[in-house]
């Protein structure tokens, strides 16, 4: 019997005067999270919810978005956090395909447009039985006629509350997949599957309660990665969580700079940002004291590319660790290791109680044992999810014998090092060749004048699909589709190289800062 919510209980008890998170000039202590998580466990008991309901919440990475996750968990109930991004439409969605009996939904304010924009479908959010709107000041009225804010909710609700002891396998948080690919499904993740993830993952990290880390928050909460690596994982060790309600990269690095941040967490997109921030910062940005301070830098959600990898330790002088999971997983299932040197382009070894094995395509069978040999990930161990909320068949899938297969294709060295080749899906076929587009990427990264680029397939009538890059020039480059086509060719061979190139300001991004493939063409 347990709670993931013990994680901050614990720390609640042990060091209560610490500050556990900082927005802003805002700093609020554990016990001041606790307390206020406890108002919202009370909440929603005096309003009917149960041990075993679903509770959503939308929220940007702001204090509301623990106090509201940790009070639904004390009250037995189950988080299902939400993309801040969705719209009206795709709200409802989640809300019925998750049974949300109650909605926790951030309204937001002129600074915070994400939460102003995303969130206008309010009248389907009447389908739960409870839902409360959270204002970014507490004490002001509801924005929505006749809807409750939660300030207003919680008032006279007492700071204390006896958490419910739950089965460790009672589902504690659905996690809608990223939505990269096809429909959005339900992740239903047991409380066991998100403690002993972020408990792994921040003994990787050589995490001590004694001398707790600070972490940058730039990885929206609603998402696994910074869900489990920085929330859950960061709180179960007494540490302080800095959050950045959207990422950008100058405020980033600033704070990074303010408040003394020993722990970072990114996806590659994240990193590359840094880069160009650090730049343009001049004299603004001691690097010095900035790597020295920094104790941890973990990157993971999509292939980091080793160009940028390369750079961010020419610049900040620190060394990226790069790991590897996915909604399923809680997340982590690989990482490389903390202390130990790393292999830049891998996602390193499965995490301690995890394994990994690489499978052939539509088989469940592993591929023969080689370093050149390319297969499916499929994991299993404790990370490992209950299923698809109501989806058994996607589940039977996806999950056999206790292991998952991941969709993503990677190879594995004689160490047992993994390194992603690519996403299955987003393999293209030319003329029957297999081009992965992770590898012509990192080619054409190496060329000066890109800066950042990803490869999509295209329909072609002679070859079935053609190669395709969409490139972000380096600042002041005049490089032409013709010159970068031509080059390729010299470096890559002749199914792979991308003969259609598109120069771009900007890549589409999912909210996590994934480049969202499926929108370019
Ligand atoms: P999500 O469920 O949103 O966390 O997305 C999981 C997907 O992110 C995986 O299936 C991979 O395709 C991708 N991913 C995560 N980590 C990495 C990594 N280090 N390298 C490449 N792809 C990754």
């Amino acid at each position: 019997m347990s709670n993931l919510a013990r994680l901050l209980e614990d720390s609640a008890r042990r060091f209560p005067d610490r500050v556990a998170v900082v927005l802003g000039d805002t700093r609020l202590t554990y016990a001041q999270v606790d307390g206020a998580a406890n108002q919202v466990a009370n909440l929603l008991v005096s309003r009917g919810i149960e041990p075993g309901d679903k509770v959503a919440l939308s929220c940007p990475n702001l204090p509301y978005f623990p106090i509201v996750y940790y009070g639904i968990l004390k009250a037995g109930a189950t988080v299902v956090p939400l993309n801040v991004l969705l719209k009206g439409r795709e709200i409802a969605y989640h809300l019925a395909d998750s049974d949300a009996k109650a909605y926790f939904c951030f309204q937001g304010t002129p600074e915070l447009p994400i939460g102003r924009e995303g969130h206008t479908g309010f009248e389907q959010a009447a389908e739960c039985e409870h839902f409360f709107v959270i204002t970014a000041d507490p004490a002001a009225p509801s924005p929505i006629e006749g809807t409750e804010t939660l300030g207003a909710a919680l008032q006279g609700q007492p700071p204390t509350f006896g958490t419910v002891d739950v089965d460790d396998d009672d589902t504690a948080v659905i996690l809608y997949t990223s939505g990269t690919t096809g429909q959005p499904k339900g992740a239903e993740l047991r409380h066991r599957n998100m403690r002993d993830n972020a408990l792994a993952g921040a003994d990787l990290f050589g995490a001590d309660a004694e001398r707790p880390d600070t972490y940058l928050c730039v990885l929206p909460l609603f998402h696994s990665f910074g869900q489990t690596v920085i929330m859950n994982g960061g709180f179960a060790f007494g540490g302080t969580v800095v959050m950045l309600p959207r990422f950008e990269a100058g405020p980033a690095l600033a704070l990074m700079q303010r408040e003394r941040v020993t722990f970072f967490a990114g996806v590659p997109t994240m990193y590359w940002g840094l880069l160009g921030a650090l730049a343009e910062a001049g004299d603004a940005i001691d690097v010095d004291t900035l790597a020295a301070t920094l104790r941890v830098a973990v990157a993971g959600g999509a292939s980091l590319p080793v160009e940028v990898h390369k750079d961010v330790q020419a610049k900040f002088g620190v060394t990226i660790l790069e790991g590897y999971g996915l909604s399923e997983t809680s997340p982590v299932a690989s990482f490389s290791r903390y202390g130990e040197p790393v292999r830049v382009g891998s996602i390193g070894v499965p995490i301690p109680g995890v394994e990994m094995r690489l499978l052939q395509a539509d088989s469940w069978d592993d591929v023969p044992d080689g370093p050149d040999a390319v297969g499916e990930i499929a994991i299993k161990g404790h990370n490992i999810m209950k299923g698809y909320y109501g989806r058994p068949e996607a589940t039977a899938e996806v999950i056999r014998d206790g292991w998952f297969r991941s969709g993503d294709l990677a190879r594995r060295d004689e160490d047992g090092w993994y390194y992603i080749v690519d996403r299955s899906k987003d393999m293209i076929i030319r003329g029957g060749y297999n081009v992965y587009p992770r590898e012509v990427e990192e080619v054409l990264m190496t060329h000066p004048d890109v800066s950042l680029a990803a490869v999509i397939g295209v329909p072609d009538e002679s070859h079935g699909e053609e190669v395709k890059a969409v490139v972000i020039r380096a600042e002041g480059s005049t490089l032409t589709e013709d010159e970068l086509v031509a080059w390729g060719r010299e470096q890559m061979a002749g199914y792979k190289y991308p003969r259609v190139v598109e120069f771009v300001d900007a890549l589409p991004m999912t909210a996590t800062g994934k480049i969202l493939k499926r929108e370019l063409s």
